[in-house]
């Protein structure tokens, strides 16, 4: 595969946020921790492809499991007949998961998580007879996918401007992380003294009986790693409880132990009502996702009403045959090679490694809990996200997969790195942006 010479006589693939300006990075190949591009060099992944590939790339089990499977039987849709695998999937989300975390609405990705759990959170409402309970509260820089649901509820103003009205009575919370209060925190920062006021202040903006879900993810990604102060969710939560609103978490991120837990609510110790999971459960090696809901919910769909059966409308492709292979054997990794304790175990060399990065001028924040970080730099005047785009330019081509967000460079390795892997990603980080 050659690319033309100009990029703007080839006909691109349609999607946005192309993270380049003159050529596409292109990968031929990858194997656990590293890319190998189109023309033959070796890139270490400090992004776990997309936040995704917590296992590693390439891993025999996961591809064995799929070509087993697709040779065996490729496709039974859930509707009409279905097949073993979302079962069996099911029950062992439901063992990870605490609690009585227990129903499985399968998905394909995150988006169609986030649209689900919100839907299945209006329905909830509606079947025990409260059809008052119609708004919806997202978090202000909080990504949910690119549904309609998940760009009303979420906090990225561009990201809503070009359609319209979107999903009505949406609010915003404000976003947790204050540089003033919060900058260079290790692990979770101290709460900024406003914030628990003003929580419960959005959250009674219109009248509370109103609400039906208030959707966060625990650790923003998408838009910079932010990390909630400690108390946060919690706080969330009592608000929540006292007013009748489901909690859902966007785990999209978060799930399968990126914060050295299989997910952020064992980590945090706080209870949602609704998880919505994607990238993880299969390694990427197939896209799948899925809603989580606790015992409650779904039996208020049980009991509801006849039409109860019609809210459960899923996609031709949920719990598909080789989606559930992939998640079974991805799964299976996880728990053979004790993945998320080895997380857990790296994340205060991480911690460490990370936050060595501060003492750089350009560098105004550094944030990190489990096996991920951000690291927010000075904007250039007059120039935002020239700096950390120039950043991850120069770390592709000297060897080092990043992401950047703005003027945040995001870090999210497969889970089963090595130290020298951490430092290497630290150092070649470090003297790019010392030296350019
Ligand atoms: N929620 C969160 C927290 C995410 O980070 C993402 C993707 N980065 C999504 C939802 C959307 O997932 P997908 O791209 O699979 O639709």
């Amino acid at each position: 595969f050659s690319l033309p010479e100009s990029l703007e006589a080839f006909w691109m693939p349609f999607t946005a946020n192309r993270q380049f300006k003159a050529k596409p990075r292109l990968m031929a190949s990858a194997q656990d921790m590293h890319y190998t591009t189109v023309d033959g060099r070796q890139v270490l992944d400090g992004t776990a492809g997309l936040w995704c590939v917590n296992a590693g790339h390439c891993r025999d089990k996961i591809a064995h499991a799929i070509a087993q499977q697709a040779a065996t039987l490729d496709f039974a849709p859930t509707f009409q007949m279905g097949h073993p695998g979302p079962f069996v999937l099911a029950e062992r989300l439901a063992q990870m998961l605490p609690g009585d975390l227990n129903h499985v609405f399968f998905t394909n990705s995150g988006s169609e998580s986030v649209d689900t759990a919100l839907k299945v959170a209006l329905a909830y409402h509606r079947v025990r007879g409260d059809a008052s309970r119609t708004r919806l509260i997202g978090r202000e820089r909080g990504y949910h996918g690119v549904g309609f649901g998940g760009i009303s509820v979420g906090g990225i103003a561009p990201n809503r401007k070009f359609f319209g009205s979107l999903l009505p009575g949406v609010d915003h919370l404000p976003h947790t992380h204050n540089l003033e209060h919060n900058a260079f925190s290790k692990g979770q920062p101290r709460w900024g003294e406003h914030l628990a006021d003003e929580l419960e202040r959005i959250v009674t903006l219109h009248d509370p009986s109103t609400i039906a879900a208030l959707i966060v993810e625990p650790v923003a990604g998408s838009t910079g790693v932010l990390i909630p102060p400690v108390g946060y969710l919690e706080r969330l939560r009592s608000l929540c409880t006292k007013y009748g609103i489901l909690l859902i978490f966007d785990e999209v991120i978060t799930g399968f132990g990126r914060l050295g837990k299989a997910f952020a609510t064992d980590y945090f110790g706080v209870m949602p009502d609704l998880v919505a999971v994607a990238k993880g459960i299969t390694n990427a090696a197939v896209p799948m996702g899925a809603v989580i809901a606790r015992n409650g919910i779904y039996d208020a769909f049980m009991q509801g009403s006849d039409q109860a059966i019609e809210l459960f409308h899923g996609y031709t492709y949920s719990g598909h045959p080789l989606a559930c292979a992939a998640a079974m054997a991805t799964l299976d990794i996880y728990e053979e090679e004790g993945l998320f304790e080895r997380a857990n175990g790296l994340a205060p060399y991480w911690q460490e490694a990370v936050h060595s990065l501060a003492e750089l001028s350009s560098v105004i924040d550094v944030r990190n809990l489990g096996l991920v970080a951000g690291i927010e730099l000075e904007p250039l005047p007059g120039k935002p996200s020239v700096r950390a785009y120039e950043c991850m330019v120069r770390c592709f081509e000297q060897g080092l997969l990043i992401r950047t967000t703005g003027d945040i460079i995001a870090l999210s390795p497969p889970l089963i790195l090595e130290k020298h892997h951490i430092d290497q990603m630290v150092d070649l980080l470090g003297s790019v942006l010392k030296h350019g």
